[in-house]
């Protein structure tokens, strides 16, 4: 090969910026052209596109968000749209396509894939929730932004003696929420992968405030349940006053934290290695401790769900 495509797609991630710098720089190492394309999928078939050289990436490693622009483009669904991006690629003479992006992106990438043009995915959200591998690019730095807020929180939280119930993002998977509350020390966590309890919730906080406790935290992920119904049923239900914050896109924005643009580096040297090697159509990824590029078919196979034991843990600790 000798000229790649790179793009971001979905929702952004801290971390991004510090992907495309790694893959550019990388490839061109390598000796190939890298040709950026804006906006995700919606940019490919708009044909916006832009030659990126090793200056055109500088100054990014720290920054939040994708100097590429993301999008999110429902008409890539479509077989003959596919099929036209695929052709602009060819025409643009681009060998390969890195797609830095979530599980729609993935999808998206597949799917081009299946149209003759070989891709690559970096796993960039915020989510932590791809298959074949257990890290995301842009989930610590997310992680730490909750936690800061949470401990910010939990001052006025423990002056007033109150419920601080915090929701963060985490339609499906509930490791922002896990992570966040392991963390910060939060008395309960509400993930879409357990069975929302809030009879017990309620019980264990009255608990808690009986035997002295001055605050608690009760960390929801958006997927588990709406943070206004918690906070309706707690109030309802209990003595205790809940307050409620919504934390909202402060998650998804700021400087990526010192391991996410250290993954997005090495993320970034794996998946152009791979493609230099002809292996391609492959999710880069962290599996145990070492990066691997595992074949689209076979990410299935490494799907790696929140910890049970630290779901447990959490509520252990809390108390
Ligand atoms: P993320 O990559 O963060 O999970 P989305 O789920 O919004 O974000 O997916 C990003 C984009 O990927 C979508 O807007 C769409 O263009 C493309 N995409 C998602 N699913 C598919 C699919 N099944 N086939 C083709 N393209 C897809």
């Amino acid at each position: 090969i000798s000229k790649i495509g790179v793009l971001t797609s979905g929702g952004d991630a801290p971390g991004m910026n510090a992907a495309i710098r790694g893959v550019t720089r990388y490839a061109i190492e390598k000796g190939l052209a890298v040709e950026g394309i804006i906006r995700g999928y919606e940019g490919l078939l708009r044909h916006e596109t832009i030659t990126l050289d090793r200056r055109t990436v500088g100054g990014i490693i720290h920054r939040g968000g994708t100097i590429l622009r993301t999008a999110r483009c429902l008409e890539f669904m479509e077989k003959d749209v596919q099929k036209e991006a695929a052709d602009y690629l060819r025409s643009l003479e681009i060998d390969a396509l890195v797609v830095i992006g979530g599980d729609g992106s993935m999808r998206g990438a597949q799917a081009l894939s299946h149209c003759g043009i070989p891709t690559m995915v970096i796993p960039g959200t915020i989510d932590n929730d791809m298959m074949g591998t257990q890290y995301t690019i842009g989930f610590d730095t997310t992680v730490n932004t909750v936690l800061e807020s949470i401990n910010k929180i939990r001052d006025t939280a423990s002056s007033h003696e109150r419920v601080a119930v915090i929701e963060v993002m985490g339609r499906n998977a509930g490791f922002i929420a896990l992570y966040a509350g392991m963390a910060s020390g939060a008395e309960a966590v509400l993930v879409p992968e357990h069975e929302v309890n809030l009879p017990r919730l309620c019980e264990h906080l009255a608990e808690s405030h009986r035997i002295g406790k001055l605050s608690s935290i009760v960390v929801v992920a958006e997927g588990a349940a709406k943070g206004t119904d918690v906070v309706d049923y707690i109030k309802e239900h209990t003595y205790l006053e809940p307050n409620l914050t919504v934390l909202g896109y402060v998650q998804r924005g700021g400087a990526p934290s010192a391991l996410d643009a250290t993954m997005a580096g090495l993320y970034a040297q794996k998946a152009i290695d791979s493609l230099l090697a002809g292996t391609y159509n492959c999710v880069i990824g962290l599996i145990g401790r070492r990066i691997a590029a595992t074949p689209y078919s076979e990410a299935p196979h490494f799907h790696f769900p929140i910890s049970d034991n630290m779901y447990q843990l959490v509520h252990m600790l809390g108390r």
